[in-house]
């Protein structure tokens, strides 16, 4: 099953519990616009390379479309187009005036300098030309991509307009740095989201956080924010995963300090504090949450037997096959879905957006009180669904997402 056939079961599976109109169901079951370039770059050897990159517009029916832009070898058609629908349910779910997309290179940035990387996104952008914009599709950081990257996407589409309609161009993507438009609290507010989220969903199930335990995979973005904030709340960590391998500690590891030596490092390995584990030790490490933050399918049919968590708490977008989430749910575990747990990050896109609109400035305490009142409204909302519709997490959450676009299309019609 690839990527994009896992997104349509679970996409069938929600239409089903409320029986979307099959009207809806044909519109939403593939992505209004497929865009794939072919680009060259120069290289620094003086060679000229031509690069693959894809932008797919899931959906603009609630507003612009919205979404990362990845950089990494696994990259391809079907999973950008499930990432892109994805983004459709999450801003749908998030009650946030966007649609959905996804984007991205097929290449793997460690091997590039960051020279090349500086004209592999440029050219990209320029490629993609006004297929992006502030008030049309918007996208923003994935995996293997940051605020350095938002910044050149926003400076090269910035020169194609004139220099005096240049700063109204500003929101074509969020994720910027504080300097070049970017909001406070956007850095972390992905795993700050996931962290508000669980904090609901303990309440719910009568879960302490504080003295608690958990583990990570993906030292990232969103999984060492979602470490740090989890454990400046009372948890501990006794593991934590990258691509560079699997770290362990029963005594716990400090999730601030870990940090530090990969922003040092480039990855977990060679940690100090904690001893190098396998995967099997790793997926079954004792703690009672478990935040998959890499990429998709980690917890599949191989991994799922050995995790003992009581929560998988989806940071990564698609971490868990539809047959392994069966499986941890017949064995009491709960699957937090990945499209509410990780929207904090488009929750606070769309806050940078609307302060690039107004030229505002907002200060930390609002981006975070403000995301917070999403977080929990949205949680709050997901539970009552799953009692009123007797469904799991990730289809209560589907459905109110789709119940929303649903009715937008019935407002609307179809022209002509
Ligand atoms: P990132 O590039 O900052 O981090 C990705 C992490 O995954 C890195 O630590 C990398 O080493 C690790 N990784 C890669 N291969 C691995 C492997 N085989 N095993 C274990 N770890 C591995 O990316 P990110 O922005 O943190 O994104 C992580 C996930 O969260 C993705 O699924 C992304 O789509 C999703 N997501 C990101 C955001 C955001 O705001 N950045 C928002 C919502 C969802």
């Amino acid at each position: 099953m690839n990527l994009f056939e896992m997104a349509t079961s679970q996409f069938k599976k929600a239409a089903a519990a409320m029986k979307l109109d099959p009207s809806v169901y044909a519109v939403l079951s593939e992505p209004q616009n497929e865009i794939v370039v072919n680009f060259p770059v120069n290289m620094d050897d003086g060679s000229i390379k031509v690069f693959r990159g894809y932008r797919i517009q899931h959906n603009n029916t609630n507003g612009p479309y919205k979404g990362g832009i990845r950089f990494h070898l696994s990259v391809d058609l079907a999973e950008v187009k499930a990432l892109a629908q994805w983004m459709t349910w999450k801003s749908s779910l998030m009650g946030i005036p966007m649609g959905g997309a996804k984007g991205g290179v097929t290449l793997n940035p460690r091997d590039y300098s960051e020279g090349e990387l500086r004209r592999i996104t440029r050219r990209f952008t320029y490629a993609l030309g006004n297929n992006i914009g502030p008030e049309y599709d918007i996208p923003a950081p994935d995996v293997g991509t940051g605020p350095r990257e938002m910044v050149w996407m926003m400076d090269t589409y910035m020169t194609m307009y004139n220099a005096s309609d240049r700063n109204a161009t500003r929101g074509v993507v969020t994720g910027k740095s504080i300097l070049s438009g970017g909001s406070l609290g956007r850095d972390k507010a992905t795993g700050q989201g996931l962290v508000f989220c669980f904090e609901v969903w303990a309440k719910h199930t009568g879960f302490k956080i504080p003295g608690s335990t958990f583990f990570v995979q993906g030292y990232g973005n969103v999984g060492s924010w979602a470490a740090r904030i989890m454990q400046d709340g009372g948890s501990k960590m006794l593991a934590a995963s990258d691509h560079t391998g699997a770290i362990g500690n029963p005594e716990g590891i400090d999730a601030h300090d870990l940090a530090k030596h990969v922003a040092k490092t480039g990855g977990v390995k060679g940690y100090a504090k904690a001893k190098e584990i396998d995967d099997a030790t790793f997926y079954g490490t004792p703690a009672e949450v478990f935040i998959p933050a890499a990429l998709e399918c980690t917890v599949n049919i191989e991994t799922e037997k050995y995790i003992k968590a009581k929560y998988v708490v989806e940071g990564a977008n698609g971490p868990t096959t539809p047959d392994a989430e069966k499986r941890l749910m017949d064995r009491g575990i709960v699957v937090i879905p990945d499209i509410l747990a990780n929207s904090g990050g488009v929750t606070v896109s769309y806050f940078e957006w609307v302060q690039n609109k107004i030229s505002e400035v907002w200060d930390l305490d609002q981006v975070d009180r403000e995301l917070k009142k999403k977080m929990v409204s949205a949680t709050e909302h997901v539970i009552e669904e799953m009692k009123k519709r007797n469904v799991d997490p990730r289809t209560a959450a589907m459905t109110l997402a789709l119940s929303r676009i649903e009715a937008a299309h019935r407002e609307r019609g179809i022209f002509p």
